[in-house]
């Protein structure tokens, strides 16, 4: 599954024909990031969010007067994106096809943004073939409570857990409270399999340490634990993508990070949309190399 990073770009600035309005207006009323910066962002970060972002269906969490004031998911064009973002048609329950958003490039980004998006989430499928998912997320939600420490630890427990079942996976910080587990998978399985897998390895955890972990959606069994939210893996569903700016206070980003580097990191929202050099700069750290990739299939469990 390696992730198709477009080769064709054209060696001029590629975002400069997309017009970003209203440049300081403030999108994070903590800390002062205004809309020009989240795009500055973006821009400078779309070649390592691209092979990530790029050609799946995603939703975007759109706050267009600031995170702040109302926010929204959006899943579906509204037709009023432009040229730069495209339409990948997916057949919903009832069987009808609705028109779900994509971006290819740079400009797909910075559109997004100039219509107010802060988060970008995605499929776990490409738009070249949507019922083929190519990744799991183990998304741990930690109680209240709980310290960052224990979710650290999960974490690991459930890398260790899948390399036991001979998968390699790879830690993000989601930029929020938790941290994402993704297991890149060749595509060759249902969103049934997938779901299955993932709801079976979550109460397997669960049942094993019952103290620690809950697959239970019910809030009232989470006190104390973490909950393993493992329905991010249905059809439909989303995780948010590596680097996507969060609507939470500090403008934090959701970042990947190596197995050793994590047990440093003292929460989930280490790295804010101010991080964007530095972000660079780590991508290119041996630690971070080939994050996110593995030829594996889903096995038996
Ligand atoms: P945190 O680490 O703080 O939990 P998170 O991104 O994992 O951050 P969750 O609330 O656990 O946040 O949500 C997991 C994923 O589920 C999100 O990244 C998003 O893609 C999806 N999601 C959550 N809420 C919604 C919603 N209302 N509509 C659509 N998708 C959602
Ligand atoms: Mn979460
Ligand atoms: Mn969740």
């Amino acid at each position: 599954v390696v992730p198709e990073v477009p080769q064709d770009a054209p060696a001029d600035d590629p975002v400069a024909d997309v017009k970003i309005s209203n440049r300081d207006r403030v999108i994070f009323p903590e800390t002062g990031e205004t809309k020009g910066e989240l795009a500055d962002y973006y821009a400078a970060i779309a070649p390592l969010m691209l092979p990530w972002a790029a050609n799946r269906p995603v939703s975007l969490v759109r706050c267009p007067q600031g995170r702040g004031k109302k926010c929204f998911f959006q899943k579906h064009d509204s037709g009023s994106f432009g040229s730069h973002v495209h339409h990948v048609p997916i057949t919903e329950k009832d069987g009808h096809a609705e028109d779900y958003l994509y971006v290819e490039d740079a400009a797909g980004l910075l559109t997004c943004v100039q219509m107010g998006t802060i988060e970008f989430h995605g499929w776990g499928a490409r738009t070249s073939d949507v019922e083929a998912p190519d990744r799991l997320v183990i998304d741990l939600d930690p109680d209240e409570g709980l310290d960052f420490e224990d979710v650290k630890r999960a974490a690991k427990d459930f890398h260790d857990h899948l390399q036991d079942l001979g998968l390699a996976s790879y830690a993000m910080l989601s930029g929020g409270k938790g941290v994402h587990v993704v297991v890149p998978l060749t595509p060759g399985h249902s969103w049934d399999e997938h779901k299955d897998f993932a709801k079976r390895f979550a109460e397997a955890m669960s049942m094993a340490e019952p103290d620690r972990f809950v697959a239970n959606m019910s809030k009232a069994k989470r006190v104390g634990k973490i909950f393993i939210d493992y329905l991010r893996n249905q059809r439909g569903a989303t995780a948010v993508l590596p680097y996507s700016a969060r609507a939470r206070a500090g403008a934090p980003v959701a970042v990947p990070v190596s197995w050793d580097e994590l047990d440093g990191f003292p929460s989930a929202h280490e790295f804010s949309i101010r991080d964007s050099a530095k972000l660079l700069e780590r991508a290119k750290s041996k630690a971070l190399a080939g994050w996110g990739f593995a030829e594996q299939s889903l096995p038996n469990l």
